[in-house]
């Protein structure tokens, strides 16, 4: 699989290009302020973007959509729930003292089916809390165990989404953490939408707020 991750002042949201090494087909995954340094990826890798997929609406992820969408004319994927917050992008900038602009319609919602690239095949989970249309894509090849987790801001090495942003709910959270992303298995990569990679097993014992959780 190739993966490259770039992250840019302010947010240091990390955005993604995964591709298939034999194709050269390849998705963008939360592509935001950093979109320039993942266009650069694309040429570097040679790929041919197909898609972009979004693991959530919220600004930080959201604002490469316009550019990726005028550079490829690629379809954008959405969880139906996110959309209030997609659609008022402009709105949530202003609330950060950003001047956003609006991004181009959602062209594809998740409805539960699998997405192909090449070899690879995303499988989208619903994991709700941090905000209500929050997903994990869980990629790998296709016919395989997929091991590498996308999961937005659900999960972070040591840390826990925020909840406290319109649509955040703390036990919801806490649900798709313990109940939808640990039973992907203790070997899965957790590549998170800020800072470094983990893996479900290292979050599932040491992870202070998930035993804090389990604890209770
Ligand atoms: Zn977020
Ligand atoms: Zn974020």
């Amino acid at each position: 699989m190739l993966l490259e991750v770039r992250a840019v002042a302010p947010f240091y949201k990390n955005g993604f290009v995964v591709g298939c090494e034999r194709t050269r087909e390849a998705v963008l995954i939360d592509p935001g302020d950093e979109v320039d340094e993942l266009l650069g990826a694309v040429r570097d890798l040679d790929v041919e973007v197909q898609r972009v997929l979004l693991t959530h609406a919220h600004l930080d992820h959201i604002t490469g959509v316009a550019r990726a969408k005028e550079t490829f004319d690629i379809p954008v994927h959405l969880h139906r729930d996110d959309l209030f917050l997609y659609e008022a992008v402009v709105q949530q900038g202003e609330l950060f003292g950003f001047k956003v602009r609006p991004q181009p319609p959602i062209d594809v919602f998740y409805d539960g089916s699998p997405i192909q690239f090449g070899d690879y095949e995303v499988t989208v989970h619903h994991t709700p809390g941090h905000c209500p249309g929050g997903v994990c894509l869980q990629i790998g090849k296709t016919g395989e165990p997929a091991t590498h987790l996308f999961v937005g801001d659900t999960l972070f090495a040591s840390s826990i989404g925020r909840t406290d942003l319109p649509g955040g709910d703390y036990s919801l959270l806490m649900r798709s953490i313990t109940q939808v992303l640990f039973p992907l298995g203790d070997q899965c990569i957790v590549h998170p939408g800020h800072g470094p990679d983990t893996t479900i097993g290292r979050e599932r014992t040491t992870n202070p707020f998930v035993l804090q959780y389990l604890d209770s």
